[in-house]
Parts: C-alpha cells; structure tokens; sequence
C-alpha cells in the first residue's frame, strides 16, 4: 500500500446537468493498494487511519485523474502537420499513404510502440484507438498495449470501396479477420474490441452488416459521423436511400450505448435525437476540426438533446496526442461560436479530458475519476521551475482557476508522473 500526498482534483460529477463548481472534487491524499484506490481524504486523516504506510509526496501541481482519449488513429503517429487541405484531400495526401506502410509488420510494431508511449507521455490511460485497415498491425498493437497496461479499445479497421486498393477488403474476409482478432483479444486484460468501419462512405451496405454481425460478440464500436460537406455529401450520393448519415449506420444496427462516433460537426436534429435515444456518444476533436476546416462542433445542441460527447485528439489530423491541449481548443470552439456556443469552464474541460471519455466508452465504473474503489489511473501535472505555467499557478486563486492556468499553458513537459493501475509508468521524480 502507498499514500500519495498530493492535491488530488477530479470532477466525479457532470458539469453539464448542474453547476459546474459542485461536480469538482479535490482532497489531499489516496491510499491506493493493488492499482486500486482504497482510501481518499486529507493526509493526516490516512495516515492516523494507515499508520504504517509509506508516503509518496507530490508536492507542487496536481494530482488528476488519467486521460481519455475517445478518438485517435495510430497509424497516423507519423503523419500529424499535414496542412492547407479538406478532409477527403488530406486522407489522399497525408493520411493513407502512410497507413498503406502498416501493410509491413515491423513497421506497424515501431509505430505502434510510437504511438502508445506517446500516450502515456501525454498522461493519456485510456483510449478508444481507431486503428489499422492491417490484422498483423492490429497485433502488434494490442501486444503493446497490454504490456504496458493501458486501457485499450481499438479494432481492425474496415473498408471496401472508395480507398486506395490495398486499404480495401471484402465483406467476409472482414469478417473472419475480425471475428479471429476478437477470439484472441477482446476482454483479455484492459483490452477490449472494437467493430470501426472507417467510415460509411468507404463501406458498402453489405460491408456494414458484415459488422453488424460482429457486433453480436459484445464489443463496441465506432466510427466517423458528419465530419465534413463534401464528405457529407458523397454519402448521400453513395445511399440515395437513406435519410441522413446517421442513418447509414442506424439501419444496420451499428447505433447503440456502445457506439462512439467522431466529429458530428454538421448533424440536423433527426440525428441528435436518435443518438440520444440510443444512447450513442460523439467524440469531439476540435484541433481536426480546425486543422481541417471541418467546421464549429454545435456543442450546445448536442448537450440539449441529451448526447453524451466526450474529447478525441484525432492524430493525426490533429494537432497531438495531449488531451488539455484538445479541451483548450474545444473552449476556443465555444467561444468562436459565440451565443451560439456552450461556454465551458475549466470545470467542464476537465470533466471532459476525463470521466466524460470514460463514461463514452463504458470503463467508468473503473476509471475517469479518482474515487476509492476505481483503478489507480493518474496523472501528476507539474510544470518545471519558473516555467510561464509554474508563475501562474503560484498566483492562482483557488483550485478551478489553477485548472484555468493548466488548460491554458501545460504541455506534455509538465506531466511529472503517470500511473496505470498504480503502476508509475512515467515519473514522478524531482526537478
Ligand atoms: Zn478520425
């Protein structure tokens, strides 16, 4: 058993259904025994209850809960910057010539090692991870995660029409390479499996109940949702039939509680009212949304009618792996939006780089927040001597505005420490 003595913030309840103040929790120490948090309060209160347990001290910072990350490409690590295109441009210049290269094994273990310690350098301990169109690539990435003990979803990426031919497979070789990779890995450890057609205009009907059926082994899914006009477009010329993009997804079965859906940039009300209903989740990725020209995310109108969204950095479309980065530019979204927009406090950025990504992908009975009974999942944010960061944190007022002072200005260099089931896996050591 360790307590760790640190100022320990987190936002065990939503901003977005109350006053924001009162979903942030902050407290003084953990005890934490096995990964798990068994204890919270003040440090004298552990330690006259815990006399003989050693301290961790984590002074300077605070102490939050691991991030969630709820849309991120690995195949993409090495292909983040590609600027001045639209979406389905970009894809053809920038992102899927460097996905074609995961055709070769080796390759894809180097990028999956890339990508995954740059997770965890950036704090992040779980991630919904969109992933390789190449079963042998998928491998080698859920092997690296779980020795690392991330908390992992990701799945075979599928597609069978308008790609590049060799990103392209057939219905029932999707199937039986999909079906193989969820015998071998769903639920072993924190690794789970997702169904991830790339996206609808890329899968054929047939191709969609191809992972219809693999949904019927409990796994979940995800994929893109009204990213972009010209994408959105193309869609409704490719199913004349259907009613809006949702709906090329709906049809088949694909939109449920276990369905998570990135970008949703440009929905009409229809949508938001069934992803409601279903219980479905968007993962916002505004750095993409920018970088891309996609458009302003409709915060507002998705949160009145009642759909879960929850943050994705989108590498490499966007702009790197560090969630607070994105949380930031989702307030700058908001801002730009004007009385259209939602205005988010440092509250609801935290909510939403953390328990919010939890909740969207189910794992929050075990992560998001750092309450007794959840994992040990944690990153320490210290920034490094007279850094712009550590100034302002020193002349913070109270704690919601030290998290102010943080979404503003950390960078990856300030993540001090990282834990995985109480495993540290990155820091903590003195500066
Ligand atoms: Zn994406």
């Amino acid at each position: 058993m360790t307590i760790y003595a640190a100022h320990v913030v987190d936002t065990p309840g939503d901003p977005f259904t109350g006053d924001p103040a009162a979903a942030l929790a902050e407290d003084g120490a953990l005890l934490v025994r096995d990964g798990v948090i068994r204890a919270r309060g003040s440090l004298a209160a552990l330690r006259a209850a815990h006399p003989d347990e050693p301290v961790t001290r984590l002074d300077g910072g605070l102490l939050v809960p691991g991030f969630v990350d709820t849309h991120v490409h690995f195949p993409q690590i090495r292909a983040i910057g590609g600027m001045g295109l639209p979406l389905l441009d970009w894809l053809e210049r920038y992102a899927l010539p460097e996905e074609s290269k995961l055709a070769e094994q080796a390759y894809a273990r180097a990028v999956a090692a890339e990508f995954l310690d740059g997770l965890v350098a950036s704090g992040t301990t779980s991630a919904l991870v969109f992933g390789s169109h190449f079963a042998p690539a998928m491998d080698e990435l859920f092997a690296a995660a779980g020795q690392r003990g991330l908390n992992i979803t990701s799945g075979l990426v599928l597609s069978d029409r308008e790609l590049r031919p060799d990103l392209l497979t057939s219905p029932e070789t999707a199937l039986a390479e999909s079906a193989d990779l969820i015998l071998r890995w769903h639920d072993r450890g924190r690794l789970r499996y997702a169904v991830t057609p790339r996206f609808s205009l890329s899968t054929s009907d047939e191709m969609l109940d191809a992972c219809a059926q693999l949904l019927g082994k409990d796994v979940w899914f995800t994929s893109h949702l009204n990213e972009n006009l010209a994408e959105i477009a193309t869609v409704t010329r490719l199913f004349p039939g259907s009613q809006h993009y949702l709906d090329t997804y709906c049809k088949h079965g694909l939109v449920t509680a276990r369905s998570v859906f990135a970008h949703n940039v440009h929905p009409d009300d229809a949508e938001l009212t069934l992803l409601a209903e279903h219980g479905a989740s968007i993962a916002h990725c505004p750095s993409s949304n920018g970088a891309l020209g996609s458009g302003l995310f409709p915060l507002r109108r998705h949160v009145e009618h009642g759909v879960r969204v929850a943050l994705g950095t989108d590498v490499g479309a966007g702009s790197g792996p560090f969630l607070p980065k994105e949380a930031l530019q989702a307030y700058f979204m908001q801002q730009l939006l004007g009385p259209a927009g939602l205005s988010l406090t440092p509250v609801h950025l935290l909510y939403l780089a953390t328990r919010a990504g939890a909740r969207a992908i189910g794992l929050e009975d075990r992560v998001g927040d750092l309450a007794v009974g959840k994992d040990f999942d944690a990153v320490w944010l210290r920034p490094t001597g007279n850094s712009t960061l550590a100034v302002n944190l020193r002349h913070a007022r109270d704690t919601t505005d030290a998290l102010a002072r943080i979404f503003a200005l950390a960078t990856p260099a300030d993540v001090a420490g990282v834990w995985l089931r109480g495993d540290a896996v990155a820091g903590p050591g003195p500066r």
